[in-house]
């Protein structure tokens, strides 16, 4: 442990977007106490809004303003409730865009209100409403955005900028601060952004890097890669947030992944109650989730292995879902 360093540098900078990225890659040597294996965790919920969202929405929202696509005094609009909403609040407001954030009811009142108090425009539409029907939120964020001149959808499924955001952001730093010493990723996904753009980078530097997908129960992912099709029954509830899918996003490129495993909510949160209890770590679900594969790894692996993980989102959203529960 180091003490408070004499005259460290902390940089200013000109806005919070600047502060976007560049986070912490952490060893954790109490989780993982096995001599031969190394596991470093990239402490994503350091960025502004607590999220690994804030790298996409940059890239996507400068990318839309050198193409013109974005212009001053435009509108971003997304269909999302959760970490990119948050994202597209603080990147508005800290442009001068105008945010307007479509979202089920079932998304809970403090969620709402983070993004009205970022300055974004809340449309909340009923959560039984059937895809494609004018009042179910994906649809109305299409029917707002072609309603509102100037305005710009971000869509992070099929954007292909979100990968490139952790291909040319994310995937970088995670290099130099490896020195390219890295034998396994893992990543859960949903949009696949961060798993595919991490792990195509990785793969062009060294295609012997093996790239881990955690997958929740009740995702289409893990048969998907598994069969090259999905089941429609294999679409289920499970309360990890934020990771899993029941369609292929355009994002995720499942040629640069080597496996999928699947696991459970308990798999997923109690292995982030372990992070938090050893390592002082308090991260969100999808956060336990890698740590659980980077644990499946560690009990199978004899030969020293170093293995790489994101922590995406911070612990204080989940306060009461994952951590201030009854132990059984
Ligand atoms: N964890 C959390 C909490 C998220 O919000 C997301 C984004 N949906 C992810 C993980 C997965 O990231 P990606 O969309 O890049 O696959």
């Amino acid at each position: 442990m180091t003490d408070i360093a004499p005259s460290a540098s902390a940089p200013q900078y000109p806005s919070v977007i600047d502060v976007v990225g560049k986070t912490p890659l952490v060893r954790l040597a109490k989780l993982f106490p096995q001599p031969h294996i190394t596991v470093l965790a990239k402490l994503e919920f350091l960025n502004p809004t607590g999220s690994i969202k804030d790298r996409i929405v940059r890239h996507i929202v400068a990318d839309a303003e050198r193409s013109g696509r974005l212009v001053p005094g435009g509108t971003i609009v997304e269909n999302t409730s959760g970490n990119t909403g948050a994202a597209i609040a603080m990147i508005a407001a800290a442009r001068g865009y105008r945010a307007v954030l479509t979202m089920p009811d079932k998304v809970s009142s403090e969620k709402q209100n983070v993004l009205r108090a970022l300055g974004a425009e809340i449309v909340v539409c009923p959560t039984g409403a059937p895809p494609g029907a004018p009042d179910h939120y994906v649809q109305r964020a299409r029917d707002i955005a072609a309603s509102i001149p100037g305005s710009f959808m971000i869509n992070q499924y099929d954007n292909l900028k979100n990968a490139e955001a952790h291909y040319l952001g994310t995937a970088p730093e995670i290099w130099e601060q490896t020195q390219g010493h890295i034998d396994y990723f893992v990543a859960s996904g949903s949009t696949g952004g961060t798993v595919s753009g991490i792990g195509q980078y990785l793969k062009e530097r060294n295609p012997e890097i093996h790239i881990l997908l955690p997958d929740p129960v009740g995702s289409i992912y893990f048969r998907y890669f598994n069969t090259g099709s999905f089941d429609r029954s294999d679409i289920g509830t499970y309360r990890v947030e934020g990771v899993g899918e029941d369609h292929i996003a355009g994002c995720m490129n499942f040629g640069v992944i080597d496996e999928v495993l699947q696991f459970n909510d308990d798999d997923a949160f109690q292995a982030a109650r372990a992070l938090a209890e050893a390592e002082g770590i308090l991260a969100g679900g999808s956060s336990g989730a890698n740590i659980w594969g980077c644990m499946q790894l560690a009990t199978r692996l004899d030969e020293p292995a170093t293995i790489v993980t994101v922590l995406p989102d911070t612990g204080l959203k989940y306060l009461s879902k994952i951590y201030n529960v009854p132990m059984v």
